[in-house]
C-alpha cells in the first residue's frame, strides 16, 4: 500500500543528499493467492526494486507491505524470520546467485539448515526429491553450478527456492538470461510447480511476451509507477495506456489478423532522478497533450479489475 523506495543521490564535496531516485513511487497493488501477477517494464522502471522491497530485502522508504493481512513492513529481522520461509525469490542470473563453491546438495540444504530441524538424511532426501521435481537427476546433487547449463542452473535455483515450501515466490526475470529455446521449458516448469505446490507468483519481466502465458493479471510499470494493471485478457486485447500499446506492438504475433502496427517510442527512458513533470511518459507519448505536462494522472478504474493512469481515460 502506497509503497515507496527512494534512493538518495549524494553530491558536492560534502556528499549531501541533493535529490532522490524514486525507484518505486507510491505503488498500491494486491497479489491474490494462487495467481501470477506479471510486472513488466524497461530496465530502470523500478520493477526489481519493487520485488526486493516487497520481500524486505530492501527497506521501504514509505508505505506498507501486508502478507496475509499482517503488516511486515516494519518488522525486525528476527520478527521477519517466520515469514522468510513463506516468501522466496528466484533471480535472473542463476550463475551470480548460486555460490560457485557449493555443490547442489549444499545449495539446496542451506535454507533447510537455517530454517528447519531436518537431520542429514532428511535433508538429503529432500534435496533428491526437489531435484526430481525440477527435472534434474538425483546424482547431480554432488556437482557444482559451473557444471550445468544456464537452464539447469535456473532449475537448481528453483529447487532451492522451493526447499522451505514457500507460499509466495518473486520471479525476477528468471528466464531473461536463457536462450529462447530454453525459456519455454523453464516457464512450463514454473507453471507446473505453481499448480503442484499452490504457489503465488509475482513474475517480473522486461517485455510482455514472456509473461503472456504464465500471468493471470499484468501490471505495466513506468518510472516507478504503475501505468496500467489489468486481467491478462484485457491487457493484451484492449490495452489502454499508450505505453502498454507500444510495448504490445513490439511483441511478435503469430496471429495475422491481429497484427499491430509497431509503435516506435522516441527517446530513452528519462532519468528516474529527474522525471518529466505531470505524466512521466509524456516525453515519449504519441498522444501527449497540454494537460499531460501539468498534471500527473492517477490510476483510475475503467472496467472490472482494469486500471490505467492516463488523462485520456478521465471523465
Ligand atoms: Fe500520454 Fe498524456 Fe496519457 Fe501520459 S497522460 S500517457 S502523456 S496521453
Ligand atoms: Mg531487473
Amino acid at each position: 500500500k502506497n509503497l515507496k523506495k527512494y534512493f538518495p543521490i549524494k553530491g558536492g564535496v560534502l556528499k549531501r543528499t541533493v535529490g532522490h531516485v524514486k525507484a518505486v513511487d507510491d505503488i498500491t497493488l494486491s497479489i491474490i493467492r494462487g495467481e501470477t501477477l506479471g510486472v513488466v517494464g524497461e530496465s530502470g522502471s523500478g520493477k526489481s526494486t519493487l520485488g526486493r522491497v516487497i520481500l524486505r530485502l530492501m527497506e521501504p522508504t514509505e508505505g506498507q507491505i501486508l502478507f496475509e493481512n499482517e503488516d511486515i513492513s516494519r518488522l525486525s529481522n528476527r520478527q521477519l524470520r517466520p515469514f522468510r520461509k513463506d516468501m522466496q525469490i528466484v533471480f535472473q542470473d542463476p550463475f551470480a546467485s548460486l555460490n560457485p563453491k557449493m555443490n547442489v546438495q549444499e545449495l539446496i540444504e542451506e535454507p533447510l539448515l537455517v530454517q528447519t530441524s531436518l537431520n542429514k538424511n532428511e535433508r538429503r532426501e529432500k534435496a533428491i526429491s526437489l531435484l526430481e521435481k525440477v527435472g534434474l537427476r538425483p546424482d547431480s546433487r554432488l556437482k557444482y553450478p559451473h557444471e550445468f547449463s544456464g537452464g539447469q542452473r535456473q532449475r537448481i535455483s528453483i529447487a532451492r527456492a522451493l526447499a522451505l515450501n514457500p507460499k509466495f515466490i518473486i520471479c525476477d526475470e528468471p528466464v531473461s538470461a536463457l536462450d529462447v529455446s530454453i525459456q519455454a521449458q523453464v516457464l512450463n516448469l514454473m507453471a507446473d510447480l505453481q499448480d503442484e505446490f499452490n504457489l503465488t507468483y509475482l513474475f517480473i519481466a522486461h517485455d510482455l511476451s514472456v509473461v503472456k502465458h504464465i500471468s493471470d493479471r499484468v501490471a505495466v510499470m513506468y518510472l516507478g509507477r504503475i501505468a496500467e494493471i489489468a486481467p491478462k485478457k484485457n491487457l493484451y486485447e484492449t490495452p489502454l495506456h499508450p505505453y502498454t500499446e507500444a510495448l504490445l506492438s513490439a511483441v511478435p504475433s503469430t496471429d495475422v489478423l491481429n497484427k499491430r502496427e509497431k509503435i516506435i517510442l522516441k527517446g530513452d527512458l528519462p532519468s528516474p532522478s529527474n522525471p518529466p513533470s505531470g505524466c512521466a511518459f509524456r516525453t515519449r507519448c504519441p498522444k501527449a497533450h497540454e494537460r499531460c505536462a501539468l498534471e500527473r494522472p492517477e490510476l483510475i478504474n475503467v472496467s472490472e479489475g482494469h486500471y490505467v493512469a492516463c488523462h485520456l481515460y478521465e471523465q
